[in-house]
């Protein structure tokens, strides 16, 4: 008995829709599955069944996974996988009352802003907005060597593309003379002490967990070392204000921590007005105090040790404490995301700025097309999650061309361009949308005659196949592979798609109007063709989806060239 006549339409249908789920590979066990279900008649069949599903698997596993899904929406659309429509968020915090959750951004000014810092940037904002509280950025600009104005600005920016909106900006050096109040205050009550031992003698005796003779003096003698320390009288490195803690605690950060320390670099906003700066527990633990913040959300990685000492501090201070919420910490795989690394990277002249398409800085990335929405996605993710969590630019790609696909125009992109003549191919004019699903968008005409441009890859890809293959050109007709030259096949587009066959871009040769197009790939290198006639209206700042191709961004435009310079996002 014969399969039935729509038999290969069945097992392509459900070999994509296996592949697809599956990461691109169907599995024919599955495939066969499916069929026998949806008609149980053919199991005595089965063994022709089974070889006929073994070749369309060869045809189908070739085909990428966006292509699987492509041909799966026109094929059989009922069987795409369905999104599912819940809405995540963060989790609960305990005992927060709607109001009064005070949560706080605090980034150092000494770098560029990368994807890890926009999620917990985000994360500590979206809870203040959860419970309709307050989330305040406070610059920790106490560090004058390392801080500077132009990562300042440039974090502000980086928030508003978030669409982090703070009820208020601080900078840590504008409260420069509460904090000394604060030393002083310590240092009155016998809890901090001048220490004017060198440093190498210090980190011995903390190893050794002895505290140095500067310990026993009494306030008096150190409230006059302080105010030296304050009036210049010391070179940096000659004196630092030390907690009073426990030198035998086996939490070395408890061991006499330094709090202030002599700098006399220049500051950027502050200029040489202060030479003695707080160290980063002090001056956090005072200031989350102070500014009354109610939850503070920071990563796991920062450990329980320096918690200890903040605590012991506020205590000290009788300054109140926060809520600490740790989320698991989370790792861009394969990204460069240490300052120090970057920095590296910059002096070598590997990377030449911090937009450089091969950086997750939030700069680099916005470059790149990354919607503000995919790092709330994001962050919401990590939030959630109480262990490590590894994100990959694959994920990255997959959350953004969710929110992407809806909103951006297609249009034709034909890399590295070489140009065919379809013999017997008739002039026809086409009408295409600049995008598939939204009815009243803008449409793209094309007058296709019997000329033309294809990608070198298409086109060496088609001299492989067999001698009268049919190849189709998307959205306009199908062809025969040559047998000494291209030719017409008027095929209809239904008998077309059974077949599988090969589905290329294509752009018509005749059409004076197209446009010359460079495209700056993540890897630095440059992809360079042609573009479609309609593509002279993409607006500089937009993203487009070159059809087959992937998402691009439009970075410039040279009319006189006729040429268009893109950056790729994703595919
Ligand atoms: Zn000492």
């Amino acid at each position: 008995m014969a399969l039935p006549k729509d038999f290969e339409a069945t097992m392509r249908k459900y070999a994509l829709q296996n592949a697809a789920q599956f990461g691109g590979k169907a599995n024919s066990g599955a495939v066969i599955g499916k069929i026998l279900a949806e008609n149980p008649a053919l199991k005595p069949q089965i063994k022709d069944i089974a070889a006929a599903v073994s070749d369309v698997l060869k045809s189908v596993n070739r085909l990428s996974v966006e292509k699987q899904v492509e041909e799966l929406a026109r094929l059989a659309p009922e069987l795409l996988e369905k999104k599912k429509a819940e809405k995540k968020d963060l989790p609960e915090l305990k005992n927060a009352v709607m109001g009064q959750v005070v949560t706080r951004i605090p980034p150092e000014p000494s770098k560029y802003a990368h994807i890890g810092h926009a999620l917990s940037f985000l994360i500590n904002y979206m809870y203040a907005k959860k419970y309709n509280g307050k989330c305040f950025v406070r610059f920790e600009d106490t560090n004058p060597e390392l801080s500077r104005k132009e990562f300042a600005d440039a974090m502000l920016e980086d928030m508003k593309y978030l669409g982090i909106q703070p009820s208020k900006v601080a900078h840590i050096s504008n409260d420069m003379p509460m904090l000394y109040d604060y030393a002083e205050k310590l240092i009155r009550q016998g809890n901090a002490f001048v220490c004017l031992c060198n440093q190498e003698k210090m980190r011995e005796l903390r190893h050794e967990g002895f505290g140095c003779s500067c310990r026993s003096k009494d306030a008096k003698n150190n409230i006059g070392e302080w105010k030296s320390m304050l009036g210049k009288k010391y070179g940096a490195g000659d004196a630092v204000l030390r907690l009073k803690g426990d030198m035998q605690s086996p939490n070395h950060v408890m061991r006499d921590p330094v709090i202030f320390r002599i700098s006399l670099a220049e500051h950027y906003l502050q200029g040489s007005k202060y030479c003695v700066w707080p160290l980063y527990d002090f001056a956090n633990s005072v200031e989350d105090g102070v500014m009354g913040i109610t939850h503070v959300m920071r990563s796991s990685e920062f450990g329980t040790m320096r918690i200890e000492l903040q605590d012991k501090i506020k205590e000290m201070l009788k300054l109140p404490k926060q809520r600490v919420i740790q989320y698991g910490r989370f790792n861009v795989v394969g990204a460069v995301t240490q300052g120090r690394e970057l920095r590296k990277l910059m002096e070598e002249g590997k990377v030449k700025s911090w937009d450089d398409p091969q950086l997750v800085t939030i700069k680099a990335l916005r470059r790149r097309g990354i919607q503000p929405e995919t790092y709330w996605e994001l962050a919401i993710e990590v939030g959630l999650s109480p262990t490590e969590t590894n994100f990959d630019w694959h994920l990255i790609a997959a959350v953004n061309r969710k929110i992407l696909d809806p909103k951006c125009n297609r249009y034709f992109y034909v890399e590295s361009p070489k140009q065919i003549t379809v013999k017997g191919a008739q002039e026809r004019k086409l009408e295409l949308k600049l995008h598939p699903d939204l009815p009243d968008g803008g449409k793209r005409h094309f007058v296709a005659k019997d000329r033309f441009h294809v990608s070198k890859k298409d086109y060496d890809e088609v001299s492989k196949l067999k001698s009268g293959s049919l190849v189709r050109l998307m959205d306009c007709l199908n062809f025969q592979k040559p047998n000494g030259s291209f030719t017409f096949d008027s095929v209809e587009y239904e008998r077309y798609r059974m077949n599988g066959s090969m589905i290329i871009q294509w752009l018509p040769a005749d059409d004076p109007c197209l446009m010359n197009a460079k495209i700056l790939m993540p890897d630095g290198s440059l992809s360079k063709g042609l573009a479609e006639a309609a593509a002279a209206n993409i607006k500089v700042g937009e993203i487009v989806q070159f059809t087959r191709f992937g998402f691009c961004r439009l970075e410039s435009r040279d009319e006189q060239a006729k040429e268009l310079s893109f950056i790729y996002c994703h595919s």
